[in-house]
């Protein structure tokens, strides 16, 4: 599990690096370990090597995983397809979750993060590639969705998630994080309550360099600190 931690560093320099190069602060970009598929024993590794923050897809191995480790030893991201009937238990176990894409699905993390008097941390995921294959809402109805659940009280709109396509060149997605950055500030110009829009998830194991200089603040890398999945 050395290799865990080995990787971890060279990513946080890469990080910093990154931000250092297009003049940000490195300490708003937050690096998300990706443990989809990955052991108890990993993360706890890349814990003590000083993760604090780990994305997890799928609702079932993530729960088991996060009882087994502790709810208080990580901040948890939720970062796959979130189905409205799974968001109760989403909203038990999760600090923030990216994959807010529809009306429906704000109202039933609203009502459930009540319950438990939480206010639930969100983003609104959006298709930025357009591809059929891919969740999120449309740029284009992007302004309604957030103004539409910026008027539920238990959930808190932190910011918006994007995935390019898949490319192996990392240049040729840049333009599609600078689509979901101009979105960004397009609907912090206005000014509605209850949005913060200081969050853009956006950046993985092979484009998260770029994802920094176009204004990323949560990159979530899996593969360059894990290795493969199986
Ligand atoms: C799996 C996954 C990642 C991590 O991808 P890597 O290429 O392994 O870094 C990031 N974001 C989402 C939404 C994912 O499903």
């Amino acid at each position: 599990m050395s290799d865990i931690a080995d990787r971890l560093n060279i990513i946080s320099d890469k990080i910093k690096q990154a931000a250092d190069t297009c003049g940000r602060n490195p300490s708003e970009v937050q690096l998300i370990a990706v443990s989809k598929r990955k052991s108890v024993a990993a993360i706890q590794a890349a814990i003590k090597a000083g993760a604090g923050h780990f994305g997890e897809n799928y609702i079932q191995e993530a729960c088991a995983k996060i009882d087994e480790i502790g709810k208080d030893a990580a901040c948890w991201h939720f970062i796959g397809h979130l189905q409205s009937k799974k968001s109760k238990i989403a909203v038990e176990y999760f600090d923030y979750i990216h994959t807010v894409d529809t009306i429906k699905l704000a109202k039933e993390i609203n009502k459930r993060a009540a319950a438990i008097d939480k206010i639930q941390n969100i983003l609104i995921q959006i298709n930025i590639s357009a591809e059929e294959s891919k969740s999120g809402t449309t740029p284009d109805a992007v302004l309604t969705l957030v103004k539409e659940a910026a008027t539920l009280e238990n959930i808190s709109i932190q910011g918006l998630m994007g995935m390019p396509p898949y490319l192996s060149d990392p240049e040729a997605v840049r333009p599609y994080f600078k689509k979901l950055a101009d979105i960004r500030d397009q609907i912090k110009k206005e000014n509605i309550p209850n949005v913060e829009m200081n969050h853009l998830s956006m950046g993985m194991s092979g484009d998260f360099v770029v994802a920094i200089e176009e204004g990323s603040t949560m990159v979530r890398v899996g593969t360059a600190i894990f290795g493969r999945r199986d």
